[in-house]
């Protein structure tokens, strides 16, 4: 596995301070070297852009204005931590995962990584966490890049749920096809077409997407992949009931791939950094690889945008206004197109799933840096 360019080590030294770059901790394994390389072979129209790599002029003067962003982000970030310690107190750890239930509620961090390559953090960010939801938008990139957009999404009319992210009550009424990839039925089907015979295999396909951006290998956090495994009882009912459909063929197998991409970890730093290729068209702005086509990228965001945060995603849209994919962990990835990935980390959860001290975050960097897109 590549290790990052040193222009990226140079530009970046903070980049150096992740655990990710430093090999594994004890509990985490590393998935196996699979067939796939990355770049991979994809569909004709997809490969690598000629002049593809960091925008000469990524902001345009009108962003410029609007943008007091470089030299106050660093405060920005450490007002938007401080401001939300308190709020936490209203939220609670996810306990249907056992291993979930051992988080610190009392943690508060924030990333930003921009396009033209500026990365600030704030609080709690270097604290590595279980991707669990937000690895459902890398692992339809992963599968988009394969097969293009359309086949990725077939069996899915992309519209959002309404309902709880384990909801199965939409599957019984519209024949076992879940609304969209992001609630847990349409991610069992993503990862259920992923390649691979095993769940390492299938799982690995998405940290090499990974891998390919941040330049170093992701673990994958068994003990929460073995908890969630022991108890993943309403994942496997959804795959259950989309196999009786015939939407796939390996019911156990799709949520076992499932749960080990969701154990995949990272911290914010590493998340935003990692989700970057979204907020510039699909092609990192950094390494300059491209990763995914700009059809897939749009697909994703306007995904994210309708069905990111379940049955919340509405009020995010009026108070945050940007495409943003939350998890049960306490992560929340968000996405500036054109201009930079954002991710929070805080596992102490309101009645929906979504991390308070997240939401509260992002709400306020909208405001301060008028992010929302529908201004
Ligand atoms: N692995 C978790 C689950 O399937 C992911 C859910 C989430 O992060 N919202 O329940």
């Amino acid at each position: 596995m590549k290790f990052p360019t040193a222009r990226t080590r140079d530009a970046f030294p903070i980049y150096g301070q992740l655990g990710i770059h430093s090999g594994p901790p004890a509990k985490v394994f590393r998935l196996p070297e699979i067939a796939l390389e990355w770049p991979v072979t994809v569909p004709a129209g997809v490969g690598p852009v000629p002049g593809a790599g960091p925008r000469a002029d990524p902001l345009s003067t009108e962003a410029q204005e609007g943008f007091r962003f470089l030299k106050d982000i660093g405060r920005l970030l450490e007002e938007a931590t401080e401001r939300v310690r308190d709020a936490v107190a209203d939220g609670k750890v996810a306990t249907y995962i056992p291993e979930l239930a051992k988080a610190d509620p009392a943690l508060v961090g924030i990333a930003v990584h921009t396009i033209d390559g500026d990365t600030h953090h704030a609080g709690d960010a270097t604290v590595p966490f279980t991707l669990q939801s937000i690895s459902k938008v890398f692992a339809l990139a992963a599968l988009m890049r394969l097969t293009g957009p359309a086949a990725a999404l077939d069996g899915m009319p992309c519209e959002p749920s309404g309902d709880s992210f384990h909801s199965i009550v939409r599957l019984e009424e519209e024949s076992g096809h879940p609304r969209n990839p992001l609630i847990n039925a349409g991610a069992i089907l993503v990862s259920s077409r992923l390649p691979g015979a095993n769940r390492r295999e299938m799982a690995g396909v998405v940290e090499g997407l990974l891998a390919s951006v941040l330049g170093a290998s992701v673990g994958v956090d068994d003990q929460v992949y073995a908890s969630e495994s022991a108890t993943g009882y309403r994942n496997r009912a959804l795959a259950n009931y989309m196999q009786h459909f015939g939407l796939l063929r390996n019911a156990e197998r799709a949520c076992e791939a499932y749960f080990t991409q969701c154990a995949l970890s990272l911290d914010a730093v590493g998340l935003a950094r990692a989700g970057l290729f979204l907020a510039n068209g699909g092609s990192d702005p950094i390494s300059g690889t491209r990763v995914i086509d700009t059809d897939s990228t749009c697909s994703i965001l306007a995904l994210m945008a309708m069905c990111g945060l379940y049955d919340q995603v509405g009020r995010f849209a009026l108070s945050v206004g940007i495409p943003a994919k939350s998890a049960v962990s306490g992560g929340i990835l968000a996405i500036v197109p054109g201009r930079m990935a954002i991710a929070t980390y805080g596992p102490a959860l309101g009645s929906k799933g979504n991390s308070v001290a997240g939401m509260a975050m992002l709400e306020f960097l909208s405001r301060e840096l008028d992010l929302s897109l529908f201004r």
